[in-house]
């Protein structure tokens, strides 16, 4: 069975919730994770971990969402988490032009990894032209956190080794089908050390429907990572989903 450990499920319109879950239970996936991108997104998430048994809650306040409010929002994430809180997710370090400045950015992402090793929680985070920085930041907390992953991981093999030495799993997505060198990366470190995602969301800019990636798809991933590594699928799916329960109490 597959674990997606990375979606924006609660940013589909409700309606459409219960079509997707059956889709993705009829792909003999197990479990998908909701992560919150900020205040409202994080409760509509642990509201979907109330709801069904194979939705698990992520919040956080995602770097591209950061407002002024940033101070209030971090005070409102600690008094939201509930034991339907699986981790701290989705936080991190983008570095886009269109982003909030770096310093308030960095200040949220160290804020927010403290919240999660006071409450022993994981972090799944997301780094985007920042990868020197969020290795720096989360290298500062070594040896406390409680584990996570790198989603949607887009970097070299020395970048996912720097990241393995913190006790972090890598996340893979679909990008693993199409990018050479994330091929290479995945021949190269261990199935112990590897996750699966979709970052799903609802995809508004493909006109058909259809073509939406969801939940589901998590098993497009682990095929590729099972050619890449000649490995049966059954056991990249066994290896990928131990490998986040190594880290996510569920
Ligand atoms: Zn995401």
């Amino acid at each position: 069975m597959f674990i997606d450990i990375h979606t924006h499920l609660s940013q589909y319109n409700a309606q459409e919730i219960p079509s997707i879950v059956k889709r993705w239970r009829e792909s003999d996936v197990e479990l998908v994770v909701s992560s919150g991108t900020t205040i409202n997104d994080s409760i509509k998430s642990i509201d979907l971990a109330k709801k069904y048994p194979d939705i698990a809650a992520g919040i956080g306040l995602h770097p591209s969402d950061i407002t002024n409010n940033w101070k209030e929002d971090l005070l409102e994430l600690k008094k939201i988490l509930n034991e339907n809180v699986s981790m701290i997710s989705e936080i991190g370090l983008d570095y886009q032009d269109s982003s909030p400045s770096k310093k308030v950015q960095i200040k949220v992402f160290e804020e927010q990894i403290q919240i999660a090793i006071d409450n022993n929680l994981p972090i799944v985070f997301h780094t985007r032209f920042s990868m020197e920085d969020s290795y720096n930041i989360l290298s500062n907390f070594k040896g406390n956190m409680h584990g996570g992953a790198v989603h949607y991981f887009d970097g070299s093999y020395e970048e996912a080794k720097n990241m393995l030495s913190l006790g972090l799993k890598i996340s893979f997505a679909k990008t693993l089908i199409r990018i050479d060198y994330l091929k290479e990366v995945a021949k190269k470190i261990s199935i112990d050390d590897i996750v699966i995602e979709t970052d799903s969301y609802p995809q508004y800019f493909k006109k058909n429907r259809q073509r939406w990636t969801e939940p589901k798809d998590v098993v497009v991933v682990a095929q590729e990572l099972s050619r890449i590594k000649n490995l049966p699928i059954k056991l990249v799916a066994k290896k990928t989903a131990d490998n986040f329960k190594s880290f996510v109490k569920i």
